[in-house]
């Protein structure tokens, strides 16, 4: 991991006090303990973040924005509290440059609708990478076919890095967006986002980063990134499903057409003509996920109580465990093995099949993912159709990495 934190933080970690935070971890699957390694798919939640949801519901439950009792105001202050926590959390430099949605996959999706739909002419380019998830593939796609645009990819090696030369001799005049993920789903690689920045904003070239996996492990700095754009998911970052966020440049979005119409996202209507609200609000219409927003405030202070740098360390000290263990297990292929990586590991086993592998190991008690995980062009890249995939987090214990090895090693004997 590239965040290190000091000793001091680490040895004051208490990692039984953080899992007896997570009423999930304590359960049995299969009459087994549950290890759960598939937190790249969607993070457990903290009580925390469970409590802010349901005294949001029992306490404070109304619309926002609309009105003007009690409950309103109450709800209207902790959804747009949350946005507070976020601008903070990604050093935003100002809240109306954040924009709630559902999810990455809606974030992107708005830029894609809103910014590049209108800008994009027969002949352009949107430049993405090999290992980029589908969410920031496919929208491009869409409005590449109605424009006449296309999307093209800069490669990345075997051991699964970016390779930055040829990404940066792809930053052509007619490449009108580039999208690049910070942390890689299925490979773990960190990508060198302030390097791309940098030469997509020497070129004019709006950047859009999918955070997605990286806001739940690194310290998020979009001002420091030099990116335009910035995309993030709140159900790996510990929060509720259907919330995200996307970050943008307030001189963009103030160029961006809404791209959905509806309620609370107009200055004025009538039969001639409607007029917009300013961002965040022009690009939230109708009624969101309050309760949702609520818990991923909670979510935030959750994370900034135990702190980044912290989290940082704990994982890339799991990382390192896990990586050495996966060595020792015979006939394994590890995809991923950037020098800048999260506690991501992609892997085969010689005459198993993923999903065999991911079901046998479920019935040991541990979670992981098998699939092509949305990323069939860098499964293409590999020639393999699937892989199984362990993804940590900072309340995953060493035992736990110990009880998956020998999990696996029970696995290939039932199937040798
Ligand atoms: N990008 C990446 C790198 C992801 O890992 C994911 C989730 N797997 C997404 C985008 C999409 O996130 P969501 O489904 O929450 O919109």
């Amino acid at each position: 991991m590239s965040t290190q934190a000091s000793r001091g933080d680490i040895a004051a970690f208490d990692v039984a006090r953080i899992r007896a935070g997570f009423p999930i971890l304590s359960r049995q699957v299969h009459g087994k303990p549950l290890v759960y390694f598939d937190n790249a798919n969607t993070s457990q939640k903290p009580i925390e973040v469970i409590d802010a949801v349901d005294r949001f519901y029992r306490e404070t439950n109304a619309n926002v924005a609309r009105a003007v009792h009690s409950l309103g105001e109450a709800a209207t202050s902790a959804y747009e509290g949350a946005r507070d926590k976020i601008a903070r959390f990604i050093n935003a430099p100002t809240r109306d440059e954040v924009i709630f949605t559902s999810g990455t996959t809606q974030a992107m999706n708005t830029v894609a609708y809103s910014y590049a739909l209108p800008r994009l002419q027969p002949g352009d380019e949107i430049l993405v990478t090999t290992m980029e998830h589908h969410a920031n593939i496919v929208p491009w796609q869409l409005v590449a076919a109605r424009t006449g645009a296309k999307v093209i990819a800069a490669p990345i090696t075997q051991s699964g890095e970016l390779i930055v030369e040829e990404f940066i001799a792809r930053l052509n005049p007619r490449v009108k967006l580039a999208g690049v993920t910070h942390v890689s789903n299925v490979l773990g690689t960190i990508n060198p986002i302030r390097e791309l920045a940098k030469a997509c904003r020497a070129r004019g070239i709006p950047l859009l980063v999918d955070g997605s996996q990286a806001a739940p492990h690194l310290a998020i700095d979009v001002q420091a990134l030099g990116c335009d754009f910035y995309a993030l998911t709140g159900h790996k970052l510990y929060g509720p499903t259907g919330t995200g966020v996307l970050w943008a440049r307030k001189e963009l979005l103030a160029e961006m057409p809404p791209f959905f119409g509806g309620g609370e996202m107009i200055r004025t209507v009538s039969f001639d003509g409607t007029t917009f609200a300013d961002a965040p609000h022009k690009f939230e219409a109708g009624t969101p996920n309050i309760a949702g927003f609520v818990g991923l405030g909670a979510a935030i202070d959750y994370v900034n109580r135990i702190g980044l740098d912290t989290i940082g360390a704990i994982e890339g000290e799991l990382a390192a465990y896990m990586s050495d263990a996966l060595k020792s297990v015979p006939g394994l292929r590890l995809f991923g093995e950037a020098k800048d990586k999260a506690a991501v590991f992609s892997f085969l086993i010689d005459g198993v099949h993923a999903h065999d592998l991911a079901t046998l190991l479920d019935h040991e008690g541990v979670a992981v993912r098998s699939g092509h995980h949305c990323a069939h062009p860098l499964m293409q890249f590999y020639g393999v159709p699937a892989t199984a995939r362990a993804s940590l987090a900072f309340y995953n214990t060493r035992e736990e990495i110990d009880a998956f090895i020998a999990a696996i090693a029970k696995v290939r004997k039932l199937l040798a």
